[in-house]
């Protein structure tokens, strides 16, 4: 038992701080995290070398490994870098907003041209749609279409007039008819080219929009980072579409074009039709691309139960010997609240070698523990002495929690044993200076 409350109390007091070498497995997952994520190698190094410098000794709460702190560390920062919060649209307050959509052919453009222009109307913006990708045959109808299933109206002069030409009308009419937010839609080319390059910079410096959005393709992969490069220096981009994350992309472009561009991403696409748009959430997305769901609840579990003001408190009896059962017993609780032993330890990467009837066995003797304390008086819980020279009370206390005499006084003599060994560890008497300073 003693072993058993000992490796508990550790994983409670919280034991280390963040260094270096017991955070290298978790450095090497969260890599391989990221590149599967498809977040662009540099990208990635870059981040991590970022976030290593910055959770070097950090100090690790209490109920959570070092490693599971530092990844926990990582997913803040992605929600960090990515943006924390959802940023809307701009609007232009009593004027025409102008939306000038970019990015490679096939990416979603033209579909998110329509489904940005049904959010707004939700929103009850008004909108023009314009169509400036002559090249593709389909691209005007494609647009048409689209318009008629959302009722906005779209601007069009056919596919032999000048694309440059065709925005620059499309804003005057919206502008003219006071609509809300006018959206141009353009084309796009298999790889980057000069020329599209060259004609959009023309699009963007005659109409001059308020927000330029690149639209990525989340399945691009590596790749997201050149791209959102050659765009945001050659054009200058406001913001970011990624689209087709109903797939089975786990979004790392997010990260690359973020880190690279500084824009934010505004809205992410999830399907073919024109409802299927969500607005970013930084959060979800982090975690989509650490795809660490488990390690991430247990730190988040243990952050919420552990109030650190009191651990403080408790630290200090510790080392006075002044802690007793009924700070043992809150410790005891603090355990339970964290979801079951066994729940606690499987997620712990690593720990799920734990045999189920070993874990039963560590559980039921928690339930054990809990139960004898609480059948002590308050006396008896704040003098475990009292216990110790005391063979009727400890009887008492064995017929009250269903238990044998042997139990409590075994309960009693591990817990001193425990107390005088945190006492010395506290001391640094072992070697372990710090066990407990995670706090
Ligand atoms: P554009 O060339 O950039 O204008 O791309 P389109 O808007 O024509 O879209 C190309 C293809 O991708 C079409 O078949 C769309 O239906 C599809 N698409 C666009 N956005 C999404 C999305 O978020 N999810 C899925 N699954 N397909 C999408
Ligand atoms: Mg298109």
């Amino acid at each position: 038992l003693a072993d058993r409350l000992e490796s508990a109390w550790k994983k409670l007091r919280g034991q280390d701080k963040i260094s270096q070498s017991n955070i290298q497995d978790a450095l090497r997952e969260v890599r391989r995290a990221l590149l599967e994520a498809d977040v662009n190698l540099q990208v990635v190094k870059d981040f991590i070398s970022e976030v290593e410098a910055k959770a070097q000794g950090s100090e690790v709460i209490a109920g959570v490994r070092p490693d599971q702190q530092f990844i926990k560390i990582v997913y803040d920062e992605l929600v960090q870098v990515m943006g924390e919060e959802n940023v809307p649209l701009v609007e232009v307050e009593g004027e025409t907003t102008i939306v000038l959509m970019a990015g490679l052919q096939g990416t979603g453009k033209t579909t998110a041209t329509a489904k940005l222009a049904l959010h707004l109307r939700k929103l009850n913006r008004s909108c023009l749609l314009v169509a400036t990708d002559v090249y593709r045959p389909a691209a005007i109808d494609q647009l048409i279409t689209l318009g008629k299933q959302i009722d906005v109206p779209v601007f069009e002069l056919g596919s032999d007039a000048d694309p440059v030409e065709i925005a620059r009308q499309g804003v005057e009419r919206a502008k003219a008819e006071g609509v809300n937010t006018v959206i141009i839609d353009t084309a796009g080319r298999l790889q980057i080219d000069a020329d599209m390059m060259a004609e959009l910079a023309r699009i963007k410096q005659t109409v001059q929009p308020q927000e330029t959005l690149l639209v990525v393709d989340s399945m691009t992969g590596q790749e997201a980072a050149n791209l959102t490069r050659t765009f945001h220096e050659e054009i200058g981009i406001t913001g970011a579409i990624l689209t087709k994350l109903d797939g089975d992309s786990r979004g790392g472009a997010a990260l690359s074009v973020r880190q690279i561009s500084g824009a934010p991403i505004k809205f992410v696409g999830v399907g073919e039709k024109v409802e299927a748009l969500q607005p970013f959430y930084p959060d979800r997305m982090a975690s989509r691309i650490l795809g660490m769901g488990d390690v991430l609840t247990l730190v988040e579990k243990a952050q919420e139960e552990i109030d650190l003001a009191d651990a403080e408190q408790m630290q200090e009896k510790i080392l006075s010997a002044k802690f007793d059962f009924t700070d043992f017993l809150k410790q005891l609780r603090l355990l339970k609240n964290m979801g079951s032993l066994g729940g606690i330890i499987k997620m712990i990467p690593g720990m799920n070698k734990l045999s189920d009837d070993q874990l039963k066995h560590g559980e039921t003797q928690l339930k054990r523990c809990e139960a004898m304390i609480n059948s002590m008086t308050r006396q008896e819980r704040r003098d475990p002495d009292l216990l110790a020279s005391s063979p009727s009370r400890r009887r008492r206390i064995a017929t009250g929690s269903g238990y044998k005499e042997a139990d409590v006084s075994k309960l009693v003599a591990d817990f001193q044993k425990m107390r005088s060994l945190m006492q010395q560890m506290g001391q640094g008497q072992f070697g372990m200076p710090g066990m407990f300073g995670g706090m």
